[in-house]
């Protein structure tokens, strides 16, 4: 054996096996018992990590190991460094933001999909990733009683998209296209874009993406008598207003269930405007979009039939775990006429004939994750009566809590309680300069660092408000009432220290 030919049989003999079945079975058995064990002591952790900036380069080596560690040095290292500086969004004291729940299913949805870690970008690379997520967002759909036109049978369909920002994105560009081609690409510094104020921050970002002109997106103030609601008029003005300076307005993004109220903007009314004025209607249904299983709640979805395109996030309050954002538009080929390209590498007989939905096309990254696993998941080991009934308990939930803040004459309820969550403050004792600005956020600062629970805040109106929501899979009543105590007893201090 020559030198060259010795080299090549040891490292043979040496070479990494980084997928061999039984170690995985023996490794991710290790790691399920740890993941379990981290949801029974989820509640010892503070739910807001207390780390300071940088915390973590002080407990790392400088560079990555030579040789292999053991499994349970690093799971040691996970415990001992990393969960310190993690914050608890499954813990069922965490009230900040919006949920975003992950489940059994979920988790068991997303195990598997990471066990075949396919990369779904055309049908022929898994005809079965592309066709579930076909199905399932048809079910989904259905359960949301979206018109018709939503659904595959027609000229729409639905996308898996990773999260609300990439599906507001993806329809603003094909609305953006499709206007363009109409009136030629030279009118791109014409087109101008409609929401209210309350809009999430997405759209802004996906405006600055599509190259929309700044002065162009028109944030038209909320209602503030209608929870911070977009009034028609209130568009409808500003629609003539544009047309009657040569702009071109193109896009309307209305919500349902806003970011910082849970505000509705009024599908009907706004898709009527829209339509009038051939503008591509978007609802951003990104957290509120789970409560329309319940059929009670379903008509804050009514005049989804005006809109274009349909999103909300079942990796919010849906039991799917992160990310899975279900897109639905009307018109899919406005989707692909954007987003399409067919390079010679990636062609195939399928595609080329047309026979397929290759979902590349309706998304801004090539390669996809077999995100539907998971939602079916969900939706096939819960049922539809059991995810209606989790919505239901976390709504009550939050009247209760709602109605906790009301009995404590310190405190009022700021804006009306839509769906889970609670808007609240400490009412400033009367000579306070700021209106209680300071005092709120001192309220939630100190809440949060008791590592107790951990909420987050908002701005309307000029005043500071505390944003209590709830949806964490595991919170139940007695979380909700430890928290209102919390918050009682911070307040009493703070108040005693004024
Ligand atoms: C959470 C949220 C978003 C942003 O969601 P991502 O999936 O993180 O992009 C957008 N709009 C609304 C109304 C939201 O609640």
């Amino acid at each position: 054996m020559g030198v060259s030919e010795l080299d090549h049989a040891v490292c043979r003999e040496n070479v990494l096996k980084p997928m061999d079945a039984e170690q995985l079975r023996e490794h991710a058995h290790k790691m399920v018992d740890f993941i379990a064990d981290y949801y029974k002591t989820i509640e010892d952790f503070p739910v807001l990590s207390q780390v300071e900036p940088g915390y973590l380069r002080k407990l790392l080596p400088d560079s990555a190991p030579d040789k292999p560690e053991s499994l349970q040095s690093v799971l040691d290292d996970v415990q001992a460094k990393i969960l310190p500086g993690v914050t608890h969004w499954q813990s069922p004291n965490y009230f900040a933001y919006f949920p975003s729940n992950s489940s059994v299913a979920g988790f068991l949805g997303e195990m598997l999909s990471a066990g075949i870690n396919m990369v779904g970008f055309s049908w022929i690379t898994s005809p079965a990733a592309t066709e579930l997520e076909t199905i399932v967002l048809d079910w989904l759909g259905k359960t949301l009683k979206l018109p018709e036109e939503f659904l595959s049978a027609g000229q729409g369909g639905g996308v898996i998209q990773g999260t609300a920002s990439e599906a507001v994105l993806v329809v603003l560009l094909a609305a953006r296209d499709r206007v363009l081609r109409r009136v030629g690409k030279n009118a791109l510094e014409k087109l101008v874009v409609y929401s209210s104020d309350q809009a999430h921050s997405a759209l802004q970002k996906a405006c600055q993406i599509a190259g929309i002109h700044p002065e162009n997106c028109r944030v038209l103030k909320a209602d503030s008598s209608t929870n911070y609601a977009l009034n028609p008029d209130t568009l409808n003005q500003a629609i003539s207003r544009d047309i009657s300076i040569g702009l071109l307005p193109f896009f309307l993004s209305a919500t349902v269930g806003t970011t910082s109220s849970t505000a509705v903007d009024p599908l009907l009314a706004l898709g009527k405007v829209a339509k009038c004025n051939g503008i591509w209607f978007h609802v951003d249904a990104a957290y509120a979009g789970s409560a329309c299983i319940c059929p009670e709640n379903r008509h804050y979805i009514d005049g989804v039939e005006e809109a274009d395109s349909f999103n909300m996030n079942a990796h919010k309050w849906f039991l799917t775990n992160f990310d899975c954002s279900p897109l639905w538009v009307k018109d899919r080929n406005a989707l692909i006429q954007s987003l399409s390209t067919n390079p010679e590498f990636l062609k195939n007989k399928a595609s080329q004939a047309n026979m397929v939905v290759d979902y590349k096309d309706w998304q801004i990254p090539l390669g996809r994750r077999f995100r539907s696993l998971k939602l079916w998941m969900v939706l096939r080991l819960y049922g539809l009566e059991n995810l209606q009934s989790y919505i239901r308990n976390h709504i009550n939930l939050a009247k209760y809590f709602e109605g906790l803040v009301l009995e404590d004459k310190r405190f009022e309820v700021v804006t009306p309680r839509t769906f889970s969550l609670v808007c609240f403050r400490l009412l400033p004792p009367d000579n306070t300069e700021d209106g209680g600005n300071k005092l709120n956020q001192d309220l939630l600062d100190a809440v949060n660092s008791s590592g107790k629970i951990f909420i987050s805040h908002t701005v309307l109106s000029g005043k500071y408000i505390l944003r209590f929501a709830i949806g964490a899979p595991l919170t139940e009543e007695a979380h909700v009432t430890a928290a209102w105590k919390v918050f009682q007893d911070e307040a009493s201090a703070l108040l005693r220290s004024l």
